[in-house]
C-alpha cells in the first residue's frame, strides 16, 4: 500500500502546483525576495501557522505540536538567479532576466506542502517543527544571517533537514550521501606587482605577468602533488587581468580564482600553500605580491544518524530501490553548511527530471522541474519529521 504521507502529499499536487507556478513566475534575486516573502507569510497564516520575518527577506515559521518533545527544522532557499528563461511555460519567469533557474521554488513549495500536511496533526504532535525559508543562497550567504538572528534557538532546534532538487535523478528518486555534500568555496585574488617598462626592453622593468602565469602553473602542484589525492581539492583561477598593449610591460597583473575543500583542516592548510607558492615565485623574479583570500560558505557536513534517518524515510515513502546513494561529493558550495555546523543535519537530493524536463541541469536557462516531483519532496519532509519527533 502506497505509504500515508506520499497519498496526502499527492492529494494536495493541484495546490502545489499553483503555489509552485506563482513563486515561478515571480523569481526575485539574492536579498530581494520581498514579494517571496509576502507570499510565504501570506500562506502559512492561511494555514494559521505562525510566522515571522527574519534575516530582512527570510521567514521563520513555527508548528507548535500539542505534545512535548523536540523540535526539527526543514529549510528552503528562496532566491532566483539572474538568468533569461528559455523555455517558454505557460508558467514562465514574469521578471525580465530572473529565472528561478536553481529550483529554489520547487524547495519552497514542498516546505509548504509539508507545513500543510503536518499542521493538520499538530495536535498529535510530539515536539515541534520549525520552518526556515532562507533569502540569499546563491549568494551572500543568507543561511549564516538566519543562525545568527537565532532562528535555531526559542525552542532550540535538535536537527535539520533540507534537499536540494536534482535535474540528473528521475521523479521519485532521492539521493542520500554521509558526510561532505558540499565544498567550502573561497575565493582568492592575487595582484603581482612589478616594474612596468617598453616591452623591447624587458631589462629595464619587472614583468609581473610571466610571474603570474608562472605562478598559475605551480598552483596546481597544490592538488596533484602537495594534497592526499583521497581528499578533494580544487585551485581554479578564473580570471587574469595585465596590460593593454602588446609591447609594454605592465606594472601589475591581478589573477582571481576560487579554492574548494571539504576537510576544514585541508582548508586552512590550502590557503598557506597558495600564499607559499604565490610569494616564493613571484619572489623568486622580483615581483612583489598582494594576496587576499576571502572566506565563502563552509563545507555541508552531514550527520551520520540524520543521514541514516533520512535513507530509512525515504524507503518508507518512495521503497528502498529508489533510495540511492549520493555517487560523488559535490564542489560546488551550498550554505546550508551552517545549518549543519550548528546542529545535526541531512543534506539530500530529490529528483525532478523527467521525459518532459529534459536534460538542462540547475543554472542553465533551459532548467525544468517536472511538476509531478512536488509530491514526493513533500511526504519525504512529512516522513522525517515524523520519525524525527517519534524516535526513541
Ligand atoms: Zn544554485
Ligand atoms: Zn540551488
Amino acid at each position: 500500500m502506497e505509504n500515508k504521507y506520499l497519498q496526502e502529499a499527492k492529494a494536495l499536487a493541484p495546490w502545489m502546483e499553483e503555489i509552485f507556478k506563482h513563486l515561478h513566475q515571480h523569481p526575485e534575486l539574492s536579498k530581494q525576495e520581498y514579494e517571496t516573502q509576502k507570499f510565504i507569510l501570506a500562506e502559512l497564516e492561511k494555514m494559521g501557522i505562525e510566522a515571522v520575518p527574519c534575516a530582512d527577506t527570510g521567514v521563520v515559521g513555527i508548528i507548535r505540536g500539542g505534545k512535548p518533545g523536540k523540535t526539527v527544522g526543514f529549510r528552503a532557499d528562496m532566491d532566483a538567479l539572474p538568468v533569461e528563461e528559455a523555455l517558454d511555460l505557460p508558467y514562465k519567469s514574469q521578471n525580465p532576466g530572473v529565472m528561478h533557474a536553481c529550483g529554489h521554488d520547487s524547495h519552497m513549495t514542498i516546505l509548504l506542502g509539508m507545513a500543510k500536511i503536518m499542521n493538520e496533526k499538530k495536535e498529535d504532535l510530539a515536539g515541534n517543527i520549525k520552518l526556515f525559508f532562507q533569502p540569499a543562497e546563491e549568494k551572500d550567504g543568507g543561511a549564516k544571517r538566519m543562525v545568527e538572528a537565532g532562528c535555531l534557538e526559542n525552542p532550540k532546534v535538535d536537527a535539520v533537514f533540507f534537499s536540494h532538487c536534482s535535474a540528473t535523478l528521475p521523479v521519485g528518486k532521492i539521493h542520500v550521501r554521509s558526510g561532505a555534500t558540499s565544498a567550502a568555496s573561497d575565493k582568492f585574488i592575487v595582484t603581482f606587482r612589478g616594474t612596468g617598462c617598453h616591452g623591447a626592453y624587458p631589462h629595464r622593468g619587472v614583468d609581473p605577468v610571466v610571474a603570474a602565469c608562472q605562478a598559475v602553473v605551480a598552483l596546481q602542484t597544490i592538488s596533484s602533488r602537495r594534497n592526499n589525492p583521497a581528499d578533494p581539492v580544487v585551485v581554479t583561477v578564473g580570471s587574469i587581468h595585465a596590460g593593454s598593449a602588446g609591447n609594454v610591460i605592465p606594472a601589475t597583473c591581478e589573477i582571481c580564482g576560487t579554492i574548494r575543500t571539504l576537510d576544514p583542516n585541508t582548508r586552512k592548510r590550502v590557503h598557506e600553500d597558495l600564499k607559499q607558492i604565490v610569494t616564493g615565485v613571484a619572489g623568486g623574479m622580483g615581483v612583489e605580491t598582494d594576496i587576499s583570500i576571502k572566506l565563502g560558505y563552509s563545507a555541508t557536513i552531514c550527520d551520520d544518524e540524520m543521514v541514516a534517518l533520512t535513507r530509512a524515510a525515504g524507503e518508507k515513502v518512495l521503497g528502498a530501490e529508489n533510495v540511492l546513494k549520493h555517487p560523488e561529493t559535490s564542489m560546488g558550495a551550498e550554505d546550508f553548511a551552517y545549518f549543519c555546523e550548528a546542529v545535526p543535519g541531512c543534506n539530500f537530493r530529490y529528483g525532478v527530471n523527467s521525459e518532459k524536463t529534459g536534460k538542462a541541469t540547475a543554472h542553465n536557462p533551459a532548467f525544468m522541474v517536472d511538476l509531478d516531483a512536488l509530491p514526493y519532496g513533500a511526504a519525504v519532509y512529512a516522513q522525517i519529521a515524523d520519525d524525527f519527533l517519534n524516535r526513541d
